[in-house]
């Protein structure tokens, strides 16, 4: 019984999937680090790569703290679901209060980009819809998957050359 529940969480062959972390309450880069460590210890991920950290002029209101940004690379055994479903309970875990969208938050783990899997529902949209618009997303990503074709938008270095990246600073650390 458990063997079969834990299968079904599983979507079979290791795949590579790319996330957007973001902070701006607390202490960003630390909950940052805290949630990449928490990525790491999860059952069926394993964290391959992580870009450097940004600090980012929040979008939608403007009346919040600086965000700081981040993307890392994992492979995965799970389903594109149930990843997200970790990356909630993280959330969840460092004390992220559902709130208005765009809003201040103290952590916010977007699934970016998933090998194969292509996705439509309101739930769970794949690739991220707003991922070809934000340098805070597209900068890192182009660290780690510079060459990474998106359908209809492109390769991602390309993305990230044309993208305004005038609200992003690399952070010293
Ligand atoms: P944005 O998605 O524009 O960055 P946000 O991160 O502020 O906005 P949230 O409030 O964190 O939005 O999430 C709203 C909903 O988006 C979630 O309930 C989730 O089910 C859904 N969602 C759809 N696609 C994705 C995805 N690729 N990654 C994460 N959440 C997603
Ligand atoms: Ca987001
Ligand atoms: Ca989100």
């Amino acid at each position: 019984m458990r063997d079969r529940r834990a299968q079904s969480r599983h979507s079979g062959a290791m795949k590579t999937a790319y996330i957007g972390l973001g902070a701006n309450l607390g202490d960003p880069p630390k909950q940052l680090r805290a949630a990449l460590e928490a990525l790491a210890q999860s059952p069926g991920i394993s964290l391959h790569k992580v870009s450097s950290f940004y600090r980012s002029a929040p979008i939608g209101r403007a009346d919040q703290s600086d965000y700081c940004n981040a993307v890392c690379s994992i492979a995965t055994s799970l389903s594109a679901e149930a990843l997200l479903k970790i990356l909630q309970e993280i959330e969840h875990a460092a004390g992220r209060v559902r709130g208005e969208r765009w809003g201040p938050r103290v952590l916010d783990l977007d699934l970016l980009w998933m090998e194969g899997v292509i996705s439509h529902s309101p739930q769970l949209t794949l690739p991220h819809p707003q991922l070809h618009l934000r340098a805070f997303v597209l900068v890192p990503l182009a660290e780690l998957a510079p060459q990474l074709v998106l359908p209809e938008w492109g390769r991602v270095d390309q993305l990230a050359a044309a993208v305004d990246r005038s609200g992003l600073t690399p952070i010293a650390e």
